[in-house]
């Protein structure tokens, strides 16, 4: 990895421990696609973080802070105007795979970050169907739910919120339980990308398996543990 500065251009706050970071490049420009990820280095580590968007020079971080002073924390002290030290090559291998068929996006937790880039890249590709999943623990920890309602009004997608510790008027449970509905309404050609927690990422995968989805149809990352990417 080279990293090279970046300048913070704007900060907003997505949920209370949750963040989202336009980072623009002094020199030197990006190169990589949506649902890949970068990394940033600071006194507290080096630590990869996927992006929401990505253009020539800027990306879109999205970073939970967990109040132990590492990487994310250490972000979470920046201000609009401070810089940071970014790897301007985006890596992995959780890319769009085909924009021709049915396509369901399944995030947890801040694993929603590289799947909404995800989604934004299939739609604008004339996408014909998407379905995308996202499961948190309450209702404030929903994020980017506004923007995903956008998308279902305006695009061919339909979002399936899903709360595993909140009673409310929408889904409860773990995300996974749902996929039998959902790979019925998008048939045996679909596509499935799925980010999270890696304990979310294998009980995702073990339902699919079961649904008869084949393997080479399910692309992951498996965020803090690389042996589930
Ligand atoms: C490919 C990839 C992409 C990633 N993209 C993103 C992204 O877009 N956004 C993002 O926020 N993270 C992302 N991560 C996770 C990120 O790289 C770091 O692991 C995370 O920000 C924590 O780093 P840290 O140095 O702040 O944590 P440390 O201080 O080193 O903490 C160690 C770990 O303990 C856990 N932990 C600590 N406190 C808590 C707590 N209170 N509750 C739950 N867990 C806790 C965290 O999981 C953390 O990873 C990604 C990881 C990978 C592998």
């Amino acid at each position: 990895m080279s990293f090279t500065d970046a300048t913070i251009e704007a900060i907003t706050q997505i949920s209370p421990d949750c963040k989202q970071y336009i980072l623009s490049l002094d020199e030197a420009e990006f190169t990589g696609e949506a649902g890949q990820h970068t990394a940033l280095r600071t006194d507290a580590g080096t630590k990869p973080y996927s992006v929401l968007a990505v253009d020539d020079d800027r990306i879109s971080l999205m970073i939970r802070a967990y109040g132990t002073d590492g990487v994310a924390d250490h972000m979470d002290a920046r201000s609009v105007g401070d810089i940071v030290e970014v790897d301007p090559a985006l890596r992995g291998s959780l890319t769009l795979q085909r924009t021709d068929t049915p396509a369901v996006f399944i995030g947890t937790g801040t694993g929603i970050t590289p799947i909404i880039g995800l989604l934004h890249a299939y739609v604008t590709s004339g996408g014909p169907q998407a379905v995308f999943m996202f499961g948190e623990k309450t209702q404030e920890q929903l994020l980017y739910k506004p923007l995903l309602e956008q998308y279902e009004l305006v695009h061919s997608v339909e979002t399936r919120f899903s709360l595993s510790r909140e009673d409310w008027h929408g889904h409860t449970g773990y995300v996974q339980e749902q996929l039998p509905d959902v790979s019925d309404t998008v048939g045996p050609d679909a596509e499935y990308y799925i980010c999270g927690v890696p304990a979310a990422v294998v009980a995702t995968k073990e339902k699919l398996t079961e649904l008869g989805v084949p393997s080479d149809r399910v692309h992951t990352e498996g965020w803090e543990d690389a042996q589930v990417a």
